[in-house]
Order: C-alpha cells, then sequence, then structure tokens
C-alpha cells in the first residue's frame, strides 16, 4: 500500500528558513533548504541522507540558506549523487561558492527553470510527476526621491524569478474485493494476491478473471501545489496563471470523471494572506482543498532546538541564570505582543471563509496516501510545544549544591577585583561549535554587544539569525540587528559564514540608514555580489578586506575606527588561504580583545594580542590529537591554552569545539587561573568575566562522562 506525507521542516518564522519533506517508503523529496534545515532534521531524527531530489522556489536565504551546509554533510556522510532543481541563476550560486563549496564524491546534476520555462513535467518518477511554474513581479525598480532631491537607489535591481511547483502523485491502485473474487470462484490465496497487483488469472477451468472485475478503480493520485508568493508584487502572477487554476491543477489525464484530491503549501508574508484577490483563488480551487500557510514574515514560534534548550533551563538553574538565559519563545512574550499574532493569525483564518486552512509550524505532517488518512496530523509537533520553559523552575538536581556554593564564592570574589571596562559591553556565544551544526553547538557565531555602541558579530555561521533571535526575543531582535555595526568573517568555511544572509536580508526589512560593515576575505565579496544578482537586490552593505587590516598604519583602519568606534588589526593565521584573527582595541575604555577564528597555533597572533583583556581562541580537537589538528589545521585544548597564555590576557575563553565533543570539551589538567570554555546562547557581562574560570570545575564534574569522545571523524575540516 502506498504511503505518503509531506511534512514541514522549516516553518519560515524562526530559527529555520523555509523546508518541506515529501516522504514515500522509498524516497524522500525536499522542497527549499532555508537555514537551519539539517540542524532540525537532526534535532528531530529526519534523515536527509535518503532525500535524492531538491526542488526550489527561490534562491533567497529563507528557501536556500541551508543548501551548502547540507550539502557538505550529504556528502561527507557518503552520498554520491543528488539531483536540484531552481530558478535560473542556481547554477551560478554553485559557481559563486566554489572559495568553499568543493565535494566532487557528490555528483550534482543542477536544472534551472526559466521565466519561459514550458509547460510538461520537469521530472518525474515511479511515485509523482513535477511540473514548474514560473512567476514574474510587476514590480518596475526605479529611484526614488528623497528629501526632495536626493535620489535612492532601489534595493530592487531587476525581477526576482520565483518558481511554483505542481507535485502529482501517480494513480493510486484501486482496493480489492474478496467477496467479488469469491462470488466469481477464485479460490482464497496467492490468486488473491495476483489479481490485487493487476494481473490478470485463469482458473483452473479455463475461465479468465480480469483485475478490473475484483479491484475497484485506481484513485487519481493528490496533486500537492508548492506554491510561492514572496510579496504582492507576484500575486496577479499566481492567480492568473492556468497552470495554477481548479482545472490544471486537479484535473485527470484519463476518462476517469473524480477530481484529484489537492493540497497546496502557501508560502508567503501576512500581506499576500491577506489579499483580496489571493484568497479568491485560493478558494476557487475548491472547497475541499486543504491549504497550509508558511507564514514567513511573523517571527511567532515556539521553541524548536528542544535539546539546547533544554540544556540552558539546567546550566540557567542551577549555575547562573545571567550567563545562561533560557531561550525565548513566544510564551516569554507579554500579553500585548502576543495579541498582534493571534490577531494576526485569526483574521487571516476568518478571511480563508469556506476552505480548510491551517497555519504550517515545524513538524505538520500531512497525508496523502493512503486514503483514509488524508488529512492534516500534528502529533509529531507535540514535543516542540510541550517543552515549554519555565525559568522559574527550581533547581531539580540535588547534586548542584556544589556549583551554587562556588558560584556565589566566585560572584564574592569577582566583586573584589573588577576590570577596568566592566559595564561596557557582554560577549553572546551564538555559535560553539565546529564545521556542522549540532543540537547543542551551532557553528560559529560569537557577538561583542557594546549596548547602545552597537554590536559586532565575529563570524557568523549557518543559523546565527535564530540563534539571536532566542537569546533576545521577538521584541529586541530588530533593534540589535539595526544596531549591528560590524560582522567580521575569519575566513571561506562554511560553518563561518553562511548566516550572513539571512541578517542581511533581514537588516534589509528593518530598512535601517546605516549600511553593515563586512569585514572578511575577498572571495565573500565576490559570494556577495553573485547573490545580489542572483536574487536581483542589494544588501546593503560596505565590504572591506580583511588583508586591508593587517597593517595598523594603513589610512582604511581609520575608517573603522570612526564608524564602529574601535580600532580593528586582521592577522594572517594558519588555518586555510586567507584565514584571519582579528584583535579590536576600544581607545575610549581602553580594552583589548583578540579573536583567533580558526587556526594552529599561531605566533603572529601571540604577538598582535598581547595583554589582551579577552581571548576567545578556538580549541576544537582534545589535547591528545594534535595529529589531527595538525592535519585540519586546528588546535587541540592544550596548544590554545598555551597560545592565549602567551599573550598574557586578563581572560581566556575557548570556542569552536568539535561535534564530537557534543555537549562538553575533553579537559585535561584544569587549569586554575582564567580559562573558561563557552556554550552556544552564554551571555557574559565583562564584569561577569571574572566569575567564570571559577564555574569551569563544576560544570567538568556537571558533565563527567559526556565529555567523552563519539569519535566520529566526519565534518571535522572546518
Ligand atoms: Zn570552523
Ligand atoms: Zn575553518
Amino acid at each position: 500500500m502506498v504511503q505518503c506525507h509531506l511534512q514541514v521542516v522549516g516553518s519560515g518564522k524562526a530559527d529555520t528558513g523555509l523546508s518541506i519533506i515529501l516522504f514515500f517508503d522509498d524516497h524522500r523529496y525536499l522542497f527549499n533548504c532555508g537555514e537551519g534545515t539539517q540542524r532540525l532534521c537532526a534535532e528531530k531524527g529526519l534523515n536527509l541522507f535518503r532525500v535524492d531530489t531538491v526542488f526550489f522556489t527561490q534562491l533567497d536565504a529563507l528557501s536556500a540558506g541551508g543548501l551548502f551546509g547540507t550539502l557538505l554533510t550529504l556528502a561527507d556522510a557518503g552520498k554520491t549523487s543528488l539531483e536540484l532543481f531552481g530558478p535560473t541563476g542556481l547554477a551560478r550560486f554553485f559557481t559563486a561558492s566554489s572559495s568553499f563549496y568543493r565535494r566532487p564524491s557528490l555528483e550534482l546534476s543542477i536544472n534551472e527553470i526559466g521565466f519561459d520555462a514550458l509547460y510538461g513535467n520537469i521530472y518525474q518518477d515511479m511515485n509523482i510527476e513535477v511540473a514548474a511554474v514560473p512567476l514574474v513581479s510587476t514590480f518596475f525598480p526605479k529611484d526614488q526621491k528623497v528629501d526632495g532631491s536626493k535620489l535612492k537607489r532601489p534595493r530592487i535591481t531587476s525581477k526576482k524569478l520565483v518558481v511554483c511547483y505542481v507535485v502529482t502523485m501517480k494513480d493510486i491502485p484501486g482496493k480489492f474485493d474478496p467477496l467479488a473474487a469469491k462470488a466469481l470462484n477464485v479460490p482464497k490465496g496467492p490468486l488473491f494476491g495476483r489479481l490485487s497487483k493487476g494481473e490478470t488469472i485463469t482458473l483452473s477451468d479455463g475461465k479468465k478473471i480480469f483485475p478490473s472485475q475484483v479491484v475497484s478503480e485506481p484513485f487519481p493520485g493528490p496533486c500537492i501545489g508548492i506554491v510561492s508568493c514572496p510579496d504582492i508584487h507576484y500575486i496577479s502572477s499566481v492567480t492568473s496563471s492556468s497552470r495554477l487554476s481548479r482545472f490544471a491543477l486537479r484535473s485527470i489525464q484519463n476518462s476517469k470523471k473524480k477530481e484529484r484530491h489537492l493540497c497546496v503549501v502557501h508560502m508567503g508574508t501576512s500581506a499576500v494572506f491577506e489579499d483580496k484577490n489571493y484568497i479568491e483563488w485560493a478558494q476557487s480551487l475548491g472547497e475541499d482543498v486543504h491549504h497550509i500557510l508558511l507564514l514567513e514574515d511573523s517571527l511567532d514560534a515556539p521553541l524548536i532546538f528542544d535539546s539546547q534548550a533544554e540544556l540552558l533551563k539546567l546550566l540557567s538553574t542551577s549555575v547562573d541564570k545571567e550567563l545562561f538565559q533560557v531561550p525565548k519563545d513566544t510564551s516569554t512574550l507579554d500579553k500585548t505582543d502576543r495579541k498582534v499574532f493571534f490577531d494576526l493569525q485569526k483574521r487571516i483564518m476568518e478571511r480563508w471563509s469556506n476552505v480548510n486552512v491551517v497555519f504550517g509550524e515545524s513538524l505538520l505532517k500531512y497525508h496523502l496516501a493512503p486514503l483514509s488518512k488524508l488529512g492534516v496530523d500534528r502529533t509529531a509537533m507535540g514535543r516542540a510545544y510541550q517543552v515549554v520553559i519555565d525559568p522559574n523552575t527550581e533547581r531539580e538536581n540535588e547534586d548542584l549544591g556544589l556549583l551554587e556554593t562556588t558560584r556565589s564564592q566566585a560572584f564574592e570574589s569577582s566583586r573584589k577585583s573588577p576590570t577596568c571596562f566592566e559595564d561596557v559591553g557582554e560577549v553572546i556565544f551564538f555559535g560553539t561549535g565546529a564545521a556542522i551544526p549540532s543540537k547543542l553547538r551551532n557553528v560559529s557565531g560569537i557577538c561583542l554587544h557594546l549596548y547602545h555602541r552597537g554590536g559586532i558579530l565575529l563570524d557568523c555561521g549557518e543559523g546565527t539569525f535564530g540563534q539571536i533571535l532566542r537569546v533576545f526575543g521577538i521584541t529586541e531582535v530588530n533593534n540589535f540587528i539595526a544596531q549591528l555595526k560590524l560582522i567580521f568573517v575569519s575566513h571561506m568555511h562554511a560553518d563561518h559564514h553562511l548566516g550572513l544572509l539571512r541578517i542581511l536580508e533581514y537588516r534589509l526589512k528593518l530598512d535601517y540608514e546605516q549600511p553593515l560593515i563586512i569585514l572578511g576575505p575577498s572571495e565573500l565579496s565576490v559570494w556577495l555580489e553573485a547573490y545580489e544578482q542572483i536574487n536581483g537586490q542589494l544588501l546593503h552593505y560596505v565590504f572591506l578586506d580583511n588583508e586591508s587590516f593587517t597593517c595598523p598604519q594603513e589610512p582604511i583602519v581609520n575608517y573603522m575606527s570612526s564608524n564602529i568606534g574601535l580600532q580593528v588589526e586582521t592577522v594572517p593565521v594558519l588555518h586555510c588561504f586567507h584565514a584571519y584573527g582579528i584583535v579590536l582595541f576600544d581607545n575610549l575604555f581602553e580594552w583589548k580583545m583578540v579573536y583567533s577564528g580558526d587556526t594552529m597555533p599561531c605566533d603572529a597572533l601571540i604577538r598582535a594580542g598581547q595583554g589582551a583583556n579577552l581571548v576567545i581562541h578556538e580549541a576544537t580537537f582534545e589535547s591528545n590529537m594534535e595529529q589531527i589538528a595538525l592535519e585540519k589545521g586546528h588546535c587541540t585544548y592544550r596548544q590554545a591554552l598555551d597560545v592565549c597564555k602567551a599573550m598574557n590576557p586578563e581572560w581566556i575563553i575557548l570556542t569552536h569545539f568539535s561535534q564530537r565533543y557534543a555537549k562538553f570539551p575533553v579537559i585535561d589538567n584544569l587549569s586554575d587561573t582564567n580559562e573558561f570554555v563557552a556554550f552556544d546562547l552564554l551571555r557574559v557581562p565583562f564584569s561577569k568575566l571574572s566569575l567564570l574560570p571559577s564555574l569551569l570545575p563544576a560544570l567538568c564534574e556537571l558533565f563527567k562522562g559526556e565529555e567523552e569522545s563519539n569519535g566520529k571523524e566526519l565534518h571535522d575540516a572546518s
């Protein structure tokens, strides 16, 4: 019996971009691969390895931001081929990404769909047929006048192509009727099976029995519409498309009279879903159609990464509520803010009257076959919704008393030794893992948050936006993103820069005057420009090359001091081509901070980082893995500590741990001085840096036994 369902992975709302998987017993098809797709699949036990075909509606961060991270992971896990379909520009996206995506072992078949895509199927196999429907925008970009005279360059530079897909399942075989077979004297047994499979049989008396005599008519396979309508300027293209009419979506190709069952997944904004014409088109498809709405411009979402939330809850209640804050979700909003989302959903639901409509949340399923199960299934969503975290929950583990005592003693002593830059800012770790995102550690992303002076991101791996949202919550996230001054990208490995696009696109919506400064390797600029051209929009940033900041005498260095109020020096480090560390110095409050990026022990960094207040250094492997660290261009824990101590800094925080250490890195020979290890969502005000080292022994005790290496060799290379 054919079993088939589709499942929303990323709903496009908060932690994740857009992604939907269509499941058959033997095949899986992925529609879009937004940021965070692979992390969410790992969290929820969804196996992407079995996906052989991926269809993209758009090539923006929301729809395709998780593509390269996922491909790297699949290739390293041994996948050898994959077929990709998407709007024109897909091949260019790959060419522009050649500086960080090289996996010849994974053979890709790239199929581009243009404005002039013909009618007919672009793909078919034993389960489905897929037709593509290109959409065009009615928006004509033109210069806008600002302040009466100044011409403002439009951010939209060309019409972006969007592709929708019509997926038609093969007809579902009819039901075998044993009573009809019996009446025709067919003996019970193997002949029943042959007839139900569609074979004609001959009875012992020579009489032929045809399957049509005992099996009901095949049922026309359901149709799934994947309709992406990114803004109101695409609505007329949807509503006027003959390929998206009731007749095209539900008609049958042979003599059977029944219309196909139709389920439409809509990806769009609230303006689209509230539009009268769009709703009328949806209603015109038939009253029995099921509509799943993926609302892209709402951040209203529950906690999705449960494991991370649970760990944070443990650390928050047993270690420190300020350092380890429980991730924020909609439930932490006050009534007024929650009401905004509630009212929006209610309004849309009311307008979509006379049809079956649900909002698509992560893990929502829609069963397509067998027909007896047809419809929405929310059971898989259960867990995500159960992890509603009460920040006031009392500590559950008695053994943590030790930690509590250490904490209070340390805090007392820390108060007696204030540092020179106490109230100036905080460090927030958005991602502390190497190479691929895992349940508990996202890939690199560290924020130097100087409060009203703005924020600086040191690397920005895939999923950083979601982590920012969980730290700042819906009410503060816009302010934080708008106030970002600089994003430093240390090198072109996928775990350090793939989150950049979502942040830049989100910031664009805030329409903030000040461009974001991006300081990175020259290859990053090529990649960003290609992305802008493919998507027909400018992302509003100023790009500066890491190379220009290696010499503090260069005039460009002043540009940074006057724009972000900090002196910046980049340091070539020992990892891959164009890999850099960074040194930041604040002339105003006289503090100095060093971030290593990815590197082996590096003398140049030691020289540049002398006397720093804080050094954040990578420590990918445990101390006895020097050989593998050397091969991969990283540091062991011990090497990282030696490098940091040679700088004679006030405080050291180690990060970028191999994902082989799921919860906690392997720490040998605990140093008794000034070191700490980073956790995702660790938030350290400068005034609390001195508290950290004394918490380390207790944390080692807490995670005793969990820090063992799991021995995985995959993905340690970035
Ligand atoms: Zn890395
Ligand atoms: Zn790297």
